[in-house]
């Protein structure tokens, strides 16, 4: 195939085969999220660029290198959203739905877009679900977020494999404080640093913290701790958290370098990683920014919110041999018709049964066929049972019920009785 009729590299297609364990994870998150109380918002997937430039930072990975930005028909500059935090904080603003401290619990999911160098796990257009709370600032919501993904992992059979890290970035005062204790130790070290930490040391100190350089990483072994610095109000916050955890019984590691991408974030950060993916090892990461909305062009509005990547999640699964094994049997029973007169007939009695059983999974044979093609396919779509129309059961009305999955034998049923009889037989989702 020519080069211009192929998908952007690091830009997926999500074939058939895979969308059912897909729709699964999204439907697991979905339900979960409604059951504790959180509203879906849906955003655009463009925005202006200003709005990630002023939200996410401009000495940030994304906003220096990662966005997907361009000028259309009317001259301005848009950016494919690199995340949801922004769109989703510019929405509630813009709406007005967060004002007077309206408390609002949201969540999105849809593909997000960075221009990285795709590999396992990273892409340049995947996916996520996030969420944010907007005008709660105490630390039992900070709790119930982690709580929330803690039930999620148990719900998908994936917990054993995650492991949850936690830090305070304190307010963004006593972080400044921080920062400048940082920024002098490092500054004494400096000929130690790698390249990349020393432009770090200029832009964004915090981040020299989560080198993976060796060299650097043994010059941070005595450098200032975040922790030493953190002011009463964030430490009692932290405190409050971790009593919380500790509560529920959710194992946590303190991570005091820990400190994520985004400029935005304050108090609490938190990631949940495995190490069954080898270096993309983050499956959901998140933290408290309580200053971004004002930052933004609001009124003060405390806020916490994640993300969790759906690629990141579907390979755990599929890592974990943690797919339930309904999801790939899509059709519960396979109506094969033989003859014209008894097409007509099986499509009128298809659809009165799906009347009386709305979640019946019925797949209607098309493009005729012989008796031996038309059971192939009955047999290769899964179906547990398989409905017969033939010259003689049209004679009879009565429709040949075969179990194709070894449960006796095949009897005849009154077409009046179908509906009843299917119900009995079919768990239905
Ligand atoms: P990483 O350190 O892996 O680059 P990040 O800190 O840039 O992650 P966030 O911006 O916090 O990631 O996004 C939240 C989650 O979205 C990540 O934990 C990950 O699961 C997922 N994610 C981020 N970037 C990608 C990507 N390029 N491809 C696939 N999933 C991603
Ligand atoms: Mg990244």
């Amino acid at each position: 195939m020519s080069k211009s009729l192929q998908a952007i590299r690091g830009m997926n297609d999500i074939l058939p085969e895979q969308t059912p364990l897909w729709r699964y994870l999204e439907g697991t998150v979905a339900r979960l999220l409604d059951n504790y109380g959180y509203k879906q918002i849906r955003m655009p997937i463009v925005e202006f660029t200003e709005l990630f430039k002023r939200s996410i930072g401009e000495v940030t990975d994304i906003v220096e290198k990662e966005m997907y930005t361009f000028e259309d028909r009317n001259g301005d500059s848009l950016t494919l959203r690199p995340e949801g935090t922004a769109a989703c904080v510019r929405a509630v603003l813009e709406h007005g739905i967060t004002g007077g401290g309206q408390v609002q619990k949201l969540w999105y999911i849809g593909p997000m877009f960075r221009h990285e160098r795709p590999q396992k796990g990273r892409y340049r257009q995947f996916h996520q679900i996030g969420l944010e709370v907007f005008n709660l600032d105490g630390p039992d919501i900070d709790a119930e977020l982690i709580i929330m993904t803690w039930r999620l992992w148990g719900e998908l059979g994936i917990r054993d494999a995650v492991k949850l890290e936690l830090n305070s970035l304190g307010t963004s005062e006593s972080r400044g404080r921080y920062r400048e204790a940082l920024v002098e130790y490092l500054l004494a070290h400096h000929d130690k640093l790698d390249e990349d930490s020393q432009r770090r040391l200029k832009t964004n100190p915090l981040r020299v913290l989560d080198t993976k350089n060796a060299e650097t990483q043994a010059v941070l072994v005595d450098a200032p701790k975040m922790a030493d610095y953190l002011d009463d109000e964030s430490r009692a916050h932290f405190e409050g958290l971790k009593a919380r955890l500790d509560a529920v019984g959710i194992p946590y590691v303190l991570n005091p370098k820990l400190v994520r991408g985004l400029d935005y974030y304050s108090k609490t950060v938190f990631e949940w990683v495995t190490d069954k993916l080898g270096a993309q090892g983050t499956v959901c990461a998140g933290g408290r920014y309580d200053g971004l909305v004002e930052q933004m062009g609001g009124k003060p509005t405390t806020g916490v919110g994640f993300a969790m990547g759906i690629e990141r999640l579907v390979l755990m699964l599929e890592t974990l041999e943690q797919i339930p094994e309904e999801i790939s049997r899509q059709v519960d029973v396979y109506l094969c018709a033989f003859g014209e007169e008894a097409e007509l007939a099986g499509l009128a009695l298809a659809e009165r049964v799906r009347d009386q059983l709305p979640n019946l999974r019925l797949q209607v044979n098309a493009g005729a066929g012989s008796f031996k093609s038309q059971f192939k396919k009955a047999d290769k779509s899964g179906a547990l049972y398989a409905l017969i129309l033939g010259d003689d059961e049209m004679a009879q009305q009565v429709v040949g019920f075969k179990p194709l999955r070894g449960q006796g034998e095949q009897q005849s049923i009154a077409w009046d009785a179908l509906a009843a009889h299917l119900a009995t037989c079919v768990v239905q989702g």
